[in-house]
């Protein structure tokens, strides 16, 4: 067996959606608020799109990155929404972000090539540095300054063996958007560090709050071309079973990443391609869903926030509420095992995403909403029920 997996975890989101469910089987109230899903159909006319090819015999091997039209659109969509220009030849379509991630990271990490995760990070990051034979050096970013990317902690990080930084804005598990002034500080790092890309995962750019605006680094002129940008489907229009993601490279990156893509998958499905062009006439229902995700944050984190010892700061995007805890010295394991067995609640622990300083939960509110109020006065109930 390759030695290389031995040093793998499994993935933690996926071992938690599996436990809910299988608790389901035997106890239909459990709520699973532990993978990041969103609960909404995908939109019709992105499904009809899809039927309609694949009734038309769209059915046989698409040769290629992506569709011409969904390449076209997805580059428009960068340059308009989070002014990045990219020629569409060098935009791929690909099975989720996650897979995006995957071939990039192979494409640039050689043998013993270190790539610095900032911490708390979503739980693929570090395995899939490993499955390419890299080294993850973790940047641990600080809860009390709210997780703010400092000149300080990238520069204790990086060595002459760097040569990839992974940021994930609007952040897994967090939920912080990225700032101006944070983007000036890795703009200003990677001027200083010539050899080092920045993969940056923007997959819940569609999903942020109060109005703000998260940074994209490609659309920083200077450094743009060492910036490769991932994003998708699954999370903005509800598509996470549809597998549609997509990376927008330099050159170089883009062709090793199209290697891999070629000996691994040869192509998307075209059908699925198809219905997901209509995507981008969706801007209305992804509106709609960012709305009732920002009601939903509100409902659900002003419950825990009246909870004694139970902190949530405001997530400015993404699904995901982050939960501090300070309750009778438990752990984030502790907590989370306490909620699932007393609250019948499943959610992620902190250290799942390389958070040990302090005892944390993460609950993604991509619920229905009333399963949600449901889950927030559980938990409320058993955290209550402890100082009995
Ligand atoms: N990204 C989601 C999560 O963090 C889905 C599961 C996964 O791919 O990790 O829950």
């Amino acid at each position: 067996m390759n030695h290389r997996l031995d040093q793998m975890k499994p993935s933690a989101s996926l071992v938690f959606m599996t436990r809910a469910k299988e608790m389901q089987k035997t106890d239909p109230s459990v709520i699973s608020l532990a993978g990041g899903e969103p609960d909404f159909a995908t939109p019709d006319r992105i499904s009809m799109a899809a039927i309609r090819s694949l009734s038309e015999g769209y059915t046989h091997y698409v040769v290629g990155p992506g569709i011409p039209e969904l390449r076209a659109g997805i580059a428009k969509k960068l340059r308009e929404e989070n002014g990045i220009i990219c020629d569409e030849d060098r935009i791929m379509v690909t099975p989720g972000g996650k897979n995006a991630i995957y071939l990039v990271i192979h494409a640039i990490l050689n043998d013993g090539d270190e790539a610095i995760i900032l911490n708390p990070a979503w739980v693929s990051y570090e395995p899939i540095i490993l499955a390419a034979g890299g080294v993850p050096v973790h940047a641990k970013l600080d809860y009390k300054t709210d997780y703010r990317i400092t000149e300080e902690v990238l520069e204790k990080a990086v060595s002459d063996k760097t040569r990839l930084l992974i940021i994930n804005y609007p952040n897994n598990p967090t939920g912080r958007i990225l700032h101006e002034d944070e983007a000036d500080i890795l703009e200003k790092f990677l001027l200083r560090h010539p050899q080092v890309y920045l993969l940056s995962d923007e997959v819940y750019e569609r999903i942020i709050y109060d109005g703000n605006r998260n940074v994209s680094m490609g659309a920083r002129a200077s450094v743009a071309e060492r910036v490769i940008t991932v994003n998708g489907f699954s999370k903005s229009v509800a598509m996470t079973g549809w597998r549609m993601g997509y990376l927008a490279a330099n050159k170089e990156v883009f062709q090793g990443a199209y290697k891999l893509y070629q000996h691994s998958l040869s192509c998307m499905s075209g059908f699925m391609q198809k219905g997901a062009v209509e995507a981008f006439n969706c801007q209305r229902e992804i509106e709609d869903m960012r709305s009732i995700y920002e009601m939903r944050r509100n409902m659900f984190t002003g419950i825990l926030n009246s909870i004694p010892g139970v902190r949530c700061t405001l997530p400015e995007g993404a699904f995901y509420a982050w939960v501090y805890y300070d309750i009778k010295g438990m752990s984030s394991a502790e907590i989370c095992e306490y909620l699932l067995e007393n609250a019948g609640v499943v959610g992620m622990p902190g250290t799942a995403y390389g958070e040990e300083s302090v005892a944390c939960m993460r609950f993604s509110f991509a619920n229905a909403t009333e399963e949600l109020e449901d889950a927030a006065n559980r938990i409320k109930k058993a955290i209550l029920a402890l100082d009995k």
